[in-house]
C-alpha cells in the first residue's frame, strides 16, 4: 500500500468520515457516484469494487459488463456541503476503472486522458490547463417550454451589493478552494444571471477531475440557495452563452515550451505548431469539445464565441487566442482556446485537443498569418481568401468531420469513438424531427 493510500485510511477516523463517495465518469461527462462504509475502504483500494458497466452510458461492451472501481487516493477531499449532524463526514475519490483481469477499461474517460498525456510524456511534454467556466443561475422553477428566469440582470463586472450572484460565487469558491481547488478569479458575466469562475492552472487530468467537481459544487450550492445552475451552453437565445474558454501550456521540465524570449509575440516554435495542430484538426475535434445540439447555437457571429478556425492575440472572434503577456512572464505564456464549453466531457475534450496540438508538432505543421481584423465582418470570400475555414455549424456537421478522422480515433480509442458517435447521430436525429416554436412561429400564419 502506498504513502497516500495509507494517509486515506489513517484520516478517515480523525476526520471523522462516515461515508466514502467513489466517483467516475461516463462517456458523455456525467458524474457516477457510490457510496461505500469507511470500513469497505481498504477493500476497494486492494481489490477495487466492482460494479455493472452495462448500465451505464458508453461502457457496455457485450460480455465485459463487470467494470471494477478502483480509488484514486490523491483525490480524497471531504465534501464541504455534506455535513452529518453530530459532525460526521462524508468523503469522495476519484476511480479509475478496469475490467476484472486488471486491464483499464477503454470506456473510461479518465484513461483516455491519461493516454493522451503519457503520448505528450513521450515527447518530454506535461500538458497544463486553466479554464474560464462560465454558467447561468436561474430560478428554480422552469415553465416548460418557456425560457428560464435568470436571477438578475446585471452584465459583465458588475457590482451589487449583497447581491444573488456576488453571494453564490462568495460560497462556491469557499467550498471549492476547501476542496483543494484554487480560484482565480471570478465576475458576472455579460448575460443577465451569468457568471464566471477561473481556476488556478493544474495539470490537464487534476483540471478534469476539478471541473467535475466543479458542476458539482455549484449544482449544491444553488440547491442550497434555492436557485437553479446551468451549464447549458446556450440557454437564452437573446444573451450569450456559456464557454469555457481553455489556457494551455507544454511544459518541458520547470521550462514553459510556449515561451520563447526571441521569437515574434515570445511564441515558440513549439506553441505555433501546436495552435496549427489544433487549427489543423479543430472540425474534427468540435464534436467532443461541443458535444450538444445546443453547443452550436453558442458559436454564432458576434456572442464572443468563435465561429471561424482562425487564431490572434487580442482578436475576440477568434478560436485560438494568444493571452499577451507581463513582461518577464516566461512562465505564464499559454494560448487560449475559446470554442470549447463547460458541458463538455473534460476528460475526453482535454484528450483531443492535446492529440490535436501533438499532432501539429509532430507533423510540423505550419502556422497561417493571425487574424488582425474582426473575421465576423468579412465577408465568406475574403475569409475564404485568407484560408479561414469556418467551425462545423452544427452537431451533423461536426459528427461528419468526427466520422471520417484518424485523429479522433486514436485519442478516443475505437471503443469510445464508436460509442460516441453512435450517442450523438442518435441524438441529432431526434432534434431534426422536432417542430420548433421558430417553425410554427414563422410558417403558420403564412403557410
Ligand atoms: N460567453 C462567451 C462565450 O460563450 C465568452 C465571453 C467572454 O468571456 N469574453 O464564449
Ligand atoms: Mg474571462
Ligand atoms: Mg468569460
Ligand atoms: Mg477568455
Amino acid at each position: 500500500m502506498d504513502k497516500q493510500t495509507d494517509f486515506v485510511l489513517r484520516s478517515l477516523e480523525e476526520r471523522n468520515v462516515q461515508f466514502v463517495r467513489l466517483w467516475f465518469t461516463d462517456v458523455l461527462g456525467f458524474l457516477k457516484s457510490v457510496a461505500i462504509a469507511p470500513a469497505e475502504l481498504e477493500g476497494a483500494f486492494t481489490e477495487g469494487l466492482g460494479f455493472d458497466g452495462s448500465s451505464i452510458e458508453g461502457f457496455e461492451r457485450g460480455m465485459e459488463s463487470d467494470m471494477v472501481a478502483h480509488p484514486d487516493a490523491s483525490t480524497f477531499q471531504i465534501l464541504p456541503w455534506r455535513k452529518w449532524p453530530g459532525g460526521g463526514n462524508t468523503a469522495r475519490m476519484f476511480c479509475d476503472l478496469r475490467l476484472p483481469d486488471g486491464s483499464p477499461s477503454y470506456a473510461d474517460p479518465r484513461y483516455v486522458l491519461k493516454r493522451a498525456m503519457d503520448k505528450a510524456a513521450e515527447m518530454g511534454f506535461d500538458f497544463y490547463i486553466h479554464p474560464e467556466i462560465e454558467f447561468f443561475l436561474f430560478n428554480k422553477d422552469v415553465v416548460p417550454g418557456e425560457p428560464p428566469v435568470p436571477i438578475d440582470n446585471s452584465g459583465y463586472f458588475d457590482h451589487t451589493v449583497s447581491s444573488t450572484g456576488s453571494d453564490f460565487r462568495r460560497t462556491a469558491i469557499e467550498m471549492l478552494e476547501a476542496m483543494g481547488i484554487s480560484v482565480e478569479f471570478s465576475h458576472h458575466e455579460v448575460g443577465p444571471g451569468q457568471q464566471e469562475i477561473d481556476l488556478r492552472y493544474a495539470d490537464a487530468l487534476s483540471m478534469a477531475d476539478n471541473i467535475m467537481t466543479f458542476r458539482v459544487v455549484v449544482k449544491e450550492v444553488a440547491e442550497l440557495r434555492g436557485i437553479r445552475a446551468s451549464f447549458m451552453p446556450k440557454p437564452l437565445s437573446e444573451a450569450p452563452g456559456s464557454g469555457m474558454h481553455t489556457h494551455m501550456s507544454l511544459f518541458s521540465g520547470d521550462d514553459n515550451a510556449f515561451y520563447d524570449a526571441t521569437a515574434e509575440h515570445q511564441l515558440s516554435k513549439t506553441a505555433r505548431r501546436f495552435i496549427a495542430g489544433i487549427m489543423h484538426h479543430a472540425e474534427e475535434i468540435s464534436a467532443v469539445t461541443n458535444q450538444w445540439v445546443n453547443s452550436y447555437k453558442r458559436l454564432v457571429t458576434g456572442a464572443e464565441a468563435p465561429s471561424f478556425i482562425c487564431w490572434g492575440r487580442t482578436n475576440a472572434s477568434a478560436l485560438v487566442r494568444i493571452p499577451i503577456y507581463k513582461p518577464g512572464k516566461g512562465s505564464s505564456a499559454r494560448i487560449e482556446l475559446r470554442s470549447i464549453d463547460t458541458a463538455a466531457n473534460p476528460y475526453l475534450a482535454y484528450a483531443m485537443i492535446l492529440h490535436a496540438g501533438l499532432a501539429g508538432i509532430e507533423n510540423e505543421y505550419d502556422l497561417l498569418d493571425e487574424a488582425e481584423d474582426d473575421v465576423w465582418r468579412l465577408t465568406d470570400r475574403e475569409r475564404t481568401a485568407m484560408g479561414i475555414r469556418p467551425l462545423p455549424r452544427n452537431l451533423d456537421e461536426a459528427i461528419r468531420f468526427m466520422e471520417t478522422s484518424d485523429l479522433a480515433l486514436e485519442a478516443l480509442g475505437e471503443h469510445v469513438f464508436e460509442f460516441f458517435l453512435r450517442n450523438k447521430k442518435a441524438e441529432f436525429a431526434q432534434y431534426r424531427a422536432q417542430v420548433t416554436p421558430f417553425e410554427l412561429e414563422r410558417y403558420l400564419p403564412v403557410l
